[in-house]
């Protein structure tokens, strides 16, 4: 974890009116894990009730996202959200929905410390060390609208994944997310996915229960697979050299779902392994060190 400056966690309360029949002085305690959400990292909220309340849901949003509450094991609810990576703070609205139909609104603010992100410059092939064309410009913005349908899609499915979440190859990281990159020294973007090494027809795995929603050649990622986990998350895995399930498919942790490849925008044959929380993406690796093994 990079060293982490001045962090402030920051507290506000905005007209909360009590339940009616709640009674005490006591609101549902807003807590979350990491402590200190990271730009880029996903993290949980957790909501526990005050002494005396009966809570029987909580909806809310962070960042812009839906959050998808769920009860956990000691009656508290809890949801992953996510902090863009350029965020410096995250925005919570919540709403409390009491077992005898009453409601309250809350909000926090929670700062966030910085990621620990890079420059990287590489080389590709000229048409995409370059702006791209017309052509091109029309199909990323078709592939994007594809990916963008698949984080709707993700917001309005009940979660399907459970606690099995892994890697989708166990190999070395080759980049990580968030680097600052400059293509032929011409174009530059910010590298939102996690590259994994592997060899050309090397496996790829699901990293968790989901179902197939894209399998696509798109331009820029090539071969994808795009995975709906639902209760807002997704994953997906780009520059493959074959996909090896179906739009439909659902497919467990671990299922085999396409083989290393070097197609789209590539220096060489690597996975190229994608997590979003709805449209925001996130260092896959936080999702592993959250709820992975
Ligand atoms: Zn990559």
């Amino acid at each position: 974890m990079a060293p982490f400056a001045s962090i402030l966690l920051m507290l506000t309360w905005l007209s909360i009116p009590r339940p009616p029949t709640a009674g005490g002085d006591a609101a549902p305690e807003v807590t979350w894990r990491p402590e200190q959400p990271v730009q880029g990292h996903l993290f949980v909220l957790r909501v526990t009730a005050g002494p005396g309340e009966r809570l029987a849901g909580v909806e809310g949003r962070a960042a812009n996202e839906e959050l998808h509450f769920d009860r956990v094991a000691d009656g508290a609810f809890e949801s992953l959200a996510a902090v863009p990576i350029d965020a410096t703070s995250v925005e919570v609205a919540l709403t409390y929905r009491y077992e005898d139909g009453a409601q309250a609104s809350a909000s926090r603010r929670v700062t966030v410390a910085p990621g620990d992100y890079r420059h990287e410059r590489l080389t590709v092939a000229p048409r995409f060390g370059a702006p791209p064309d017309s052509a091109d410009q029309a199909r990323i913005a078709s592939d994007n609208a594809k990916a963008r349908q698949v984080s709707r899609r993700s917001h309005r499915t009940a979660r399907i994944w459970g606690g099995d979440v892994r890697r989708p190859r166990e190999s070395r990281v080759t980049s990580g997310f968030g680097n600052g990159r400059e293509f032929n020294g011409q174009i530059s973007s910010r590298h939102m996915g996690l590259d994994l090494d592997g060899d050309p027809g090397d496996t790829v795995v699901a990293a968790a229960r989901g179902v197939v929603e894209v399998v696509d050649a798109f331009l820029l990622a090539g071969n994808v697979v795009y995975l709906n986990h639902g209760g807002g998350l997704l994953s997906a895995y780009f520059h493959l050299s074959e996909q090896l399930v179906q739009p439909g498919d659902t497919v467990e942790a671990g299922a085999p779902i396409g083989l290393v490849g070097a197609t789209g925008r590539v220096t060489g044959p690597h996975l190229h392994w994608v997590v979003r929380y709805g449209t925001t993406s996130v260092d896959p690796r936080s999702l592993l060190e959250l709820v992975g093994r």
